[in-house]
């Protein structure tokens, strides 16, 4: 707020491991679901027990920051019973109505940081709204409203509403006009409003930039600060950001006034430690597409998240005719045998769990290796928690996700919240699978032949045994082997012969159309039809990295100008479509140069540079 009462920068940094994050988090999910599916025996005495500590109101870790009975009341019954560390940090400062800027990302509880506090400093009675967060997406706007909806559950005259575009102006505008305590919208959708006179602002008491490196990188920093220039003078303001990039922080420098600092440090490693990987495919051939991940990304454990129970049910049966050996956690399992199933998970009894959201909540086990989101997740705190399942304990793992064309778009969204990007991937043929196949009974027998057998007594009757084996059907040690590695394989065919051209079809027939949807993306942006002839003393090229990759011209300008001594303004017109660019360079491009930028690297991926026709 300008004009706090206290001078003093209050600077704070909290170390915190994703593994921290969730556990804390995992058990308010498992309340708060069961009470949406009361769906097992525990977790209804769990739920039952929330409402009894609700009603004395004991123990909860929010008390002593001045919060009133009912948010204390509403806390416990959603199972929340400790501040998380980004909470801990920020409820003294907002209760005192300081600006703030907090470093953290999704999943720290950030939301709740500065809803809570914010919800109990809100005047009654008043028509205006209060407070105004902006938000990147219409996701993260409707996600927010709803967090402060149910945190205000214990005072039901409070209004929220979130704003954003693509949405209907009339609703909105009545509920504006009904009265609204908390507005959170999209800044466009937001300046809209504030432009036609139907979000008054006079009255706000406290702006909440949220994902603040996320609207700047969406191009959304001059909305924002036009809709700063437009607040009262004397308000408070708070900012959330991931990273702090230089502008986020000249921004917070030129609004806030002497802010408290909260850095939660994820320590991310564990999270990068997964590698993230999405498959775009048809429904239709889902389960044939995970029977072959399955069959090359060799991870120790892994699970399988499926939509609903009776998905889990199908992927479980076909899964089995496989040959794998798998379980099912879902709703229905009650809850001693989950426990059974988690334990025979975790010493390696079954390899593979094919399990539902709900019924995989907190779930830790450190030898899961591969995630594979069968079905997309419902948000992208679910793709989260999920993914969370493996890369436990300082180990590596892999998250695959399947979606179809539709799906894909999201794709994007849950990259951010991950903070990391996700890398396409095609699904395993059968050169793949052999290659895997193979590489699993080297492995196999390498293993076999440095143990041996535990009695040497076993050992020297199947020496005894290929001796005369041998000299009965005259055969060499090498043919011997052969026959015995025969004998380990069974009789089911050691190659993957299965049809593949379905894969074929299915990939070219994306790459078609990844490129005409590019085409389309890009003459919209540019509202003309064809892309723009390259000049006449300029040859076009086309290089593997788009809008997917977060690629901007400049950074192909720089990357190219370096590696080839061309002047910048020697480059010329760039267009960048969804997968892939095309840049125009001077014709004549030596041979070496040219094998040299196919080779760099922009936004992490290889130009893989070639003439466009
Ligand atoms: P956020 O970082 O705001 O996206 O929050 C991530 C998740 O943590 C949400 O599902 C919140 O409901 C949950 N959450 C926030 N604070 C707490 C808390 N103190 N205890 C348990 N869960 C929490």
């Amino acid at each position: 707020m300008k004009n706090t009462k206290s001078d003093e920068v209050v600077s704070c940094s909290v170390d915190l491991t994703k593994s921290e994050v969730s556990s804390s988090i995992g058990e308010d999910i498992s309340i708060k679901e069961s009470s949406q599916h009361q769906a097992d025996s525990h977790i209804k005495s769990k739920d039952t027990s929330a409402e009894a500590t609700a009603k004395n109101n004991k123990h909860s870790g929010f008390e002593g920051f001045g919060f009133s009975d009912a948010l204390l009341r509403t806390l416990t019954l959603k199972g929340y019973k400790d501040p998380s560390p980004i909470q801990k940090a920020a409820f003294p400062e907002l209760m005192l109505g300081r600006d703030l800027v907090g470093q953290a990302q999704t999943g720290t509880g950030k939301t709740a940081a500065f809803a809570l506090p914010l919800l109990e400093r809100l005047k009654k009675n008043s028509k205006l709204p209060q407070v105004l967060v902006l938000a990147p997406t219409r996701e993260l706007a409707m996600q927010v409203a709803d967090s402060f909806r149910a945190y205000g559950a214990g005072q039901p005259n409070l209004k929220f509403l979130a704003v954003y575009g693509g949405a209907d102006f009339r609703s909105q505008i009545n509920a504006l006009k009904r009265g609204v305590d908390v507005v959170v919208g999209t800044p466009g959708r937001v300046m809209d409003h504030m432009r036609q006179g139907t979000l008054n602002t006079s009255e706000l008491k406290t702006l909440v930039l949220d994902e603040a490196d996320e609207m700047l990188r969406m191009g959304f920093i001059d909305d924002v600060e036009w809709v700063l220039g437009q607040l009262p003078e004397k308000r408070q303001m708070v900012l959330f950001s991931a990273t702090m990039p230089a502008e986020i922080r000249r921004l917070s420098k030129r609004y806030l006034s002497e802010p408290a600092e909260i850095t939660i440090k994820a320590k991310a490693q564990e999270s990068h430690l997964i590698r993230q990987r999405y498959i775009t495919l048809q429904n239709s051939h889902k389960l044939e597409a995970l029977r072959r991940v399955l069959e090359t990304v060799t991870g120790e454990g892994v699970i399988i998240f499926a939509r609903t129970k009776a998905i889990t049910l199908t992927i479980a049966e076909a899964l089995e005719t496989s040959g794998h050996e798998v379980a099912v956690l879902n709703g229905d399992v009650p809850q001693n045998q989950r426990e059974r199933t988690i334990e025979r998970l975790r010493n390696g009894g079954i390899n593979v769990l094919v399990a539902t959201d709900v019924a995989a909540r907190g779930l830790d086990v450190d030898r899961i290796g591969l995630v594979v989101n069968y079905d997309m997740p419902f948000d992208s705190e679910a793709y989260i928690h999920r993914i969370g399942r493996t890369g436990r304990a300082g180990r590596s793992g892999e998250a695959i996700l399947f979606v179809n064309n539709r799906e894909r778009r999201f794709v994007g969204s849950l990259e951010r919240a991950a903070g990391q990007q996700i890398e396409q991937m095609e699904i395993p043929n059968n050169a793949l699978i052999n290659q895997s196949r193979l590489h699993r009974l080297r492995q196999k027998l390498i293993k076999a032949a440095q143990t041996g057998r535990d009695h040497e007594q076993e050992t020297l009757l199947l020496k005894e045994l290929l001796k005369t084996v041998g000299e009965e059907l005259n055969l060499n040690s090498e043919q011997l082997a052969i026959a015995a590695i025969n004998l380990a394989v069974g009789p089911t065919p050691l190659l993957a012969q299965g049809n593949e051209d379905w894969l074929k079809q299915q990939h070219s027939h994306r790459n078609r159309r990844d490129d005409r949807r590019d085409e389309r993306i890009s003459n919209r942006r540019r509202g003309d039809r064809e892309p723009i002839s390259p000049e006449e003393h300029m040859e076009r090229f086309r290089v593997e990295v788009g809008h997917r990759d977060r690629v901007k011209p400049g950074n192909l300008v720089g990357a190219i100008a370096n590696e080839t001594g061309l002047q910048g303004r020697m480059i010329g017109r760039i267009q960048i479509y969804d997968s892939f660019s095309l840049l125009d360079l001077p014709k004549g491009m030596p041979e070496k140069i040219f094998k040299e930028l196919k080779k760099l690297k922009v936004m992490n991926k290889e130009l893989q540079i070639h003439r466009a026709t």
